[in-house]
């Protein structure tokens, strides 16, 4: 009856269905990169909710934004209009230089919206013919959970058992420009990328890749459609990973930090040219676009337009990379990848599974996540020791360096 740690996971174990194998940790409050958890114990969050809380914990400017909006009204649905739906997508179209947004609320939505939309322009637009348009997508991609999603996924624990697959999707090897050429055909509607692999270990492809891709899908008249949803608003020290090749996709696909750590808000966001092809009753979502998402993310958006957690991602980023880049020096790290304030940290496997490293930063006051690297996908979930490092973009510089200290400690330094 206790609300201890071990009563609360015991409890989880035989109520909530095993989807995920979170450390034994249970959080009771948090602040910026801060958590507590129900014995009082504080823990640094080098993961920021997997990107979702790149603002940090309970950010003072978006509660007031959202408690504000709480107060007048939270959900009209798309029946009506609501006073805080244009703008929300006039500042998002803005921010992202483009014209039009379809908003829906998790990232995985907002996935599902891009292949919809890629499939329609390709019909209505591109004019391949009926049930024939194909979408290239890459290896170890992650762009969510649903039935179609997963049927192009190359993981096989995403994959196993939920068959029968959606048709359509054709994967060629991440970062692999002669396969991504071949793939591509007349039927070819879209190219699905994240411009920096997150699940498969913070994966940045090699230098030219992206802007060949955007070349190539421009020739062909193919869409180029960039999932940013843990990559994008401010992770890597831009508004979006791909601005570091200089590349405009045509269609960015966001979530996670939109809504600001509070709620569930996503979208797609294009030209009028591609998310004009939709016509009422072809596409929609109760939740989507509702006042309190819109309130939430203006907020968002008006942080993201001075550049400011842009430039801190990059300066503390970069002091990031280079107090990894000694470790890796020490062979006790093998390699380190990312951007900005994200990084993918491989560790000598003689310092345990990414999990045990977890688990001993844990017990130092430090959460962070394994991750599967991207060499060891597809050979039979092998353990590996890979950490993910994102921490809120509003970390001190003084805790990131203590966390990093911890880290040091957990591989005998
Ligand atoms: N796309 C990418 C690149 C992601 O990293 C994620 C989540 O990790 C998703 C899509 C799915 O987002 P959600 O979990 O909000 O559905």
């Amino acid at each position: 009856t206790s609300s201890t740690t071990e009563s609360l996971i015991a409890a989880v174990d035989a109520h909530s269905a095993h989807t995920y194998h979170p450390l034994p940790v249970v959080v009771a409050t948090a602040d910026g990169a801060w958590m507590t958890d129900v014995e009082g114990r504080r823990y640094l969050d080098l993961l920021a909710g997997y990107s979702a809380l790149n603002f940090g914990h309970r950010n003072r400017r978006i509660l007031d934004a959202a408690k504000a909006q709480l107060e007048r009204v939270t959900l009209t649905s798309r029946a009506f209009h609501h006073d805080r739906y244009a703008a929300f997508c006039e500042q998002l179209a803005e921010l992202c230089g483009m014209e039009m947004v379809l908003p829906m609320n998790t990232g995985t939505e907002a996935v599902e919206t891009a292949v919809k939309t890629a499939r329609k322009w390709g019909y209505r637009v591109k004019g391949v013919p009926a049930e024939m348009a194909k979408i290239v997508v890459a290896t170890n991609n992650f762009h969510g959970r649903t039935t179609t999603i997963i049927s192009f996924s190359t993981d096989p624990e995403a994959r196993a058992d939920f068959g029968p697959y959606t048709p359509g999707f054709e994967i060629v090897p991440y970062g692999d420009l002669t396969a991504m050429r071949e793939a591509m055909t007349e039927n070819t509607v879209a190219v699905l990328l994240e411009p920096i692999q997150g699940e498969a270990g913070v994966l940045v492809p090699p230098a030219g890749y992206l802007p060949t891709v955007r070349e190539l899908t421009r020739e062909r008249n193919v869409l180029f459609v960039a999932d940013e949803i843990q990559s994008g608003l401010g992770r890597t020290g831009r508004t979006f990973a791909c601005e570091h090749e200089g590349v405009v996709p045509d269609v960015y696909v966001l979530g996670k930090a939109l809504g600001g750590g509070v709620v569930p808000v996503s979208a797609v966001v294009s030209s009028a040219a591609v998310l004009g092809v939709f016509r009422p009753g072809e596409h929609g979502s109760t939740f989507g676009g509702n006042p309190l998402a819109c309130a939430v993310a203006l907020e968002v958006i008006a942080m993201l337009r001075t550049g400011e957690f842009q430039a801190r991602a990059a300066e503390l980023g970069e002091h990031l990379h280079r107090e990894l880049g000694l470790l890796a020096g020490t062979g006790r790290v093998t390699a380190v990848r990312g951007r900005g304030l994200w990084a993918g940290v491989d560790i000598a496997r003689e310092y345990g599974t990414g999990r045990e490293v977890s688990e001993k930063l844990m017990d130092r006051g430090v959460l962070v996540k394994d991750t599967l690297p991207h060499s060891l996908k597809g050979v039979g979930g092998a353990p590996t020791a890979t950490i993910r490092i994102a921490p809120p973009l509003v970390i001190g510089k003084e805790d990131l360096d203590w966390g990093l200290a911890q880290l040091r400690g957990v591989l005998g330094m």
